[in-house]
C-alpha cells in the first residue's frame, strides 16, 4: 500500500490521481493534501479522503476549512497553511510517495524538501525541473531517489528508455501538437487575440498552459525539463509537431531503432505508471488501435515560434536563463492575456528578459527563488510603457 501526498491535490492532475486511488483501493491512499485556494474542493476531499494533514494557501483559508471539518464533526485533520503547510504535507512521515502538481515554482520548495526527505516524487510541475532541475536532479542522485515524469511526453520517454543503455540514447524527440497556430500565415500572428489562443486543439489544460502551447514555450520548457530528467544536452533533444498526439513521444537509439509510446490522451495513465512504476497495474485506459489512421511528423518552424528557439538557447546556458525564460514567459502571458502586451510581445519580452540576464547557476532554493524574483521585475519593467 503506497500513502500518497499530492501537492495540488485540488488541479485537474490532483483530482486525476484521486480517482486512480480510487479505481485502486488496494494499491493506494491518500495521507496529505495539499490543496491551495479551493476551500470547497478542498472540503469536500477532506471528508471524503480524511488526510491526516491538509494544507491551504493563506492562513485565512485554513482557518475556514478547520471551522467547516468542526461544524461537520470532521476531526484527526489537521489542517496547515502556506509554504510551512506545503513543505510539511511533502514530507509528512507515513507518506511513501510524493505527486507534485502544483503550478509554477509555488511547489519547488515541498518538491525539494520531499526529494532531501528520501521520498520518490511523481513530477507533474514542469517549472520545477525547468528552474531548478540542477538541484532536484543532485539531491535525487545523492539519495537514490526517483523522479518519475508524469508531463505526458517525459512521461513516454521514460518508457522508451527503460528499453535501452543511456550510452545508447541518440535522441529524445518530444512531440508537440503544434497548438491552435501551427498553419496560421506569419503574417496574422501580430494580432492573435488571447481567445484565439486559448483554443487548444487537442488538450483541456489551464490558461497559461494552454498559452504556453501556442506559441510553443511550453515544448521548449519541456526540452530543458528532459534535459535535467534524463540527464542530457540540448543537442540530444529534438521536437517533432505530431498534431494527432498520439505518439507520446519517442526515443531514438544509434543503431536507428526508434521507439514510440501510444496511448490514449488521458493524464490518468502517466499518473498511473508513476504511481505503479516498476510495475505496471491492468486499466481501463485503453486506445482503439484500429481508429488509428495517420501519424504525421513535421518538423517545428522555428520563425513562426520564436520562443522555441529561445527555449533551445535557455537550455544550452543552463541555471538563471531557464529560471529567467520560465519567469519571463509567467509575467509576459499574464500580461498577454490581460490585453497590456500582443501574442508576440510573449517572445519579445523573454528574449529581452534573457538578454539582460548574467549567466550564472544558482545552487540552493532559496537562490533560484531570488533570480527568479528578479527575472519576473525585469519582465515587468520591459512590459510597462
Ligand atoms: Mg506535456
Amino acid at each position: 500500500m503506497k500513502r500518497l501526498a499530492i501537492l495540488g491535490s485540488t488541479g485537474s492532475i490532483g483530482q486525476s490521481t484521486l480517482s486512480i486511488v480510487e479505481q485502486f483501493p488496494e494499491r493506494y491512499a491518500v495521507a496529505s493534501l495539499a490543496a491551495g485556494r479551493n476551500l470547497e474542493e478542498a472540503f469536500a476531499q477532506v471528508a471524503r479522503w480524511r488526510p491526516r494533514l491538509i494544507s491551504m494557501a493563506t492562513e485565512e483559508l485554513a482557518g475556514q476549512l478547520a471551522a467547516r471539518l468542526r461544524e461537520a464533526g470532521i476531526s484527526g485533520v489537521e489542517v496547515a497553511h502556506g509554504t510551512a503547510g506545503t513543505v510539511a504535507i511533502a514530507t509528512l512521515p507515513e507518506a511513501d510517495f510524493v505527486v507534485s502538481a502544483i503550478v509554477g515554482v509555488a511547489g519547488l520548495e515541498a518538491t525539494h524538501a520531499a526529494i532531501v526527505a528520501g521520498k520518490p516524487v511523481g513530477l507533474a510541475n514542469k517549472e520545477c525541473m525547468v528552474a531548478a532541475g540542477e538541484i532536484l536532479t543532485r539531491a535525487a542522485r545523492e539519495r537514490n531517489v526517483p523522479i518519475l515524469p508524469i508531463d505526458s511526453e517525459h512521461n513516454a520517454v521514460h518508457q522508451c528508455l527503460r528499453v535501452g543503455a543511456h550510452a545508447e540514447v541518440k535522441a529524445i524527440w518530444l512531440t508537440a501538437s503544434g497548438g491552435p497556430f501551427r498553419q496560421t500565415p506569419l503574417e496574422q500572428f501580430a494580432s492573435i487575440t488571447p481567445e484565439q489562443a486559448l483554443k487548444h486543439p487537442t488538450w483541456v489544460m489551464g490558461r497559461r498552459i494552454t498559452i504556453d502551447s501556442a506559441t510553443m514555450l511550453n515544448k521548449g520548457l519541456e526540452v530543458i525539463e528532459a534535459c535535467r530528467l534524463f540527464d542530457v544536452g540540448p543537442e540530444k533533444v529534438r521536437v517533432t509537431v505530431h498534431p494527432q498526439s498520439t505518439v507520446h513521444s519517442l526515443v531514438e537509439y544509434v543503431d536507428g531503432s526508434i521507439l514510440a509510446q501510444i496511448s490514449v490522451t488521458d493524464m490518468r495513465l502517466p499518473i498511473l505508471y508513476a504511481l505503479a512504476y516498476p510495475e505496471r497495474p491492468a486499466s481501463s485506459l485503453t486506445f482503439d488501435l484500429a481508429k488509428l489512421r495517420h501519424l504525421d511528423f513535421e518538423e517545428p518552424d522555428f520563425e513562426r515560434f520564436p520562443c522555441l528557439r529561445l527555449a533551445f538557447e535557455a537550455a544550452a546556458k543552463g541555471g538563471a536563463h531557464c529560471i529567467a525564460l520560465n519567469a519571463a514567459d509567467e509575467v509576459a502571458v499574464e500580461a498577454f492575456l490581460d490585453r497590456k502586451i500582443p501574442f508576440l510581445g510573449i517572445p519579445r519580452t523573454i528574449e529581452q528578459v534573457l538578454a539582460a540576464t548574467p549567466e550564472s547557476h544558482p545552487g540552493t532554493i532559496a537562490e533560484v527563488l531570488a533570480a527568479d524574483g528578479e527575472a519576473r521585475e525585469r519582465a515587468r519593467s520591459s512590459i510597462r510603457p
